[in-house]
């Protein structure tokens, strides 16, 4: 079955109820497929209609959150749009449908190559769950025009693909430039800073490519000002989340220590749902994001307090030089979780 863009393979989801038996069973979309999730459930409670469909109306952002922690006992089967899997030890079963999308990456590549310098020889490809079912495609459109093609695995991702949070396949390219493959300016952000290279979004959902140099000069400018302004701050407060993917316990225990070292008052804040509004009751001057790295970049006009990653607070306490700025990552290791 296909809704709006995406493949939502009911097919596969209806034969793993079947499979395992499962008489209860909760749908996790993320916050950009939510509008599917009454078809997506209608279609699968027409087939199996003995089958309990649920739901999960919380925010979901990533592979990170699984809804599997808060379930009780009832459920049997938990159904993850849109994500890979994380190597994170799960309550109960859970079966991930990454949703890919059904647009044409053709087009946006040819048109990214049209904007290559005469001297480009090599090209480095990256791009995310939602296209990565198209990575041949994007290797041979690329190749067709002569160019040679880079990819890597990474550490927890598959060949050619970034998350948000994790930029390792991208890390130790030799290549003249990147293009991504993908909608939004984050991930190319990311790539933009851990490669130093000139990167070109190539966007499957409007069929063009764009440089990504301007907003990544914007984003550095705003990241710069939040850093001066922390400069000021005399206590922070360290955010430590309690999803499972996103739960970096011994980071936040190492920030607190560090700040207090240099003479700062330093709390710990333990939060689920991470929200400009849930921090006002905090009497401290600035906090440090050790939950999704994405939060303190891509929502940072949302705080009135500076939020910081953790290397953007080393270079607040002098630990760090400002020509060291690097994204944040969260690489899980098999053996963490
Ligand atoms: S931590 Fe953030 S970037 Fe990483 S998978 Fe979760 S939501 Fe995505």
């Amino acid at each position: 079955m296909a809704t709006l863009n995406y493949d939502y393979k009911i097919d596969v989801i209806i034969d793993k109820i079947k499979k395992i038996d499962a008489t209860n069973v909760i749908l996790q979309f993320p916050e950009g497929l939510k509008s599917d999730a009454v078809s997506v459930s209608n279609t699968i409670q027409k087939e199996l209609p003995d089958v309990n469909i649920i739901i999960d109306a919380d925010p979901c952002f990533g592979a990170c959150d699984l809804a599997d922690i808060k379930v009780n006992k009832h459920i049997d089967l938990v159904v993850h749009f849109a994500h890979t899997p994380l190597p994170i030890r799960t309550d109960c079963p859970v079966l991930f449908i990454e949703a890919h999308s059904t647009a044409d990456v053709e087009a946006p590549i040819i048109d990214a190559l049209s904007k290559l310098d005469d001297d480009v020889k090599t090209v480095g490809l990256v791009t995310t769950t939602q296209h990565i079912h198209k990575i041949d495609e994007m290797i041979k459109t690329i190749r067709d025009r002569g160019y040679d093609v880079k990819l890597d695995n990474g550490q927890g991702t598959g060949k050619g693909q970034v998350l948000g949070c994790n930029f390792t396949s991208i890390k130790n390219l030799d290549v003249d430039v990147v293009i991504y493959v993908g909608s939004g300016d984050f991930h190319a952000l990311g790539v933009k800073l851990f490669t130093n290279k000139k990167v070109v979004v190539a966007d499957p959902f409007i069929g063009k490519s764009r440089d990504i140099e301007e907003f990544a000069d914007k984003i550095i400018r705003v990241r710069f000002a939040r850093i001066t302004k922390a400069g000021d701050a005399k206590s922070f407060g360290i955010i430590m989340s309690s999803k499972k993917g996103q739960l970096r316990f011994d980071l936040a225990l190492k920030l607190k220590e560090m700040i207090r070292q240099q003479g700062y008052e330093a709390q710990i804040l333990n939060m689920d749902y991470i929200s400009p509004d849930l921090l006002l009751p905090y009497n401290l001057d600035a906090f440090v994001m050790t939950a999704c790295p994405r939060i303190a970049i891509d929502d940072s006009a949302m705080y009135k307090k500076p939020v910081l990653t953790p290397q953007e607070l080393e270079i607040v306490l002098g630990l760090r030089d400002w020509d060291d700025y690097m994204m944040d990552e969260i690489i899980i290791h098999d053996e963490q979780l």
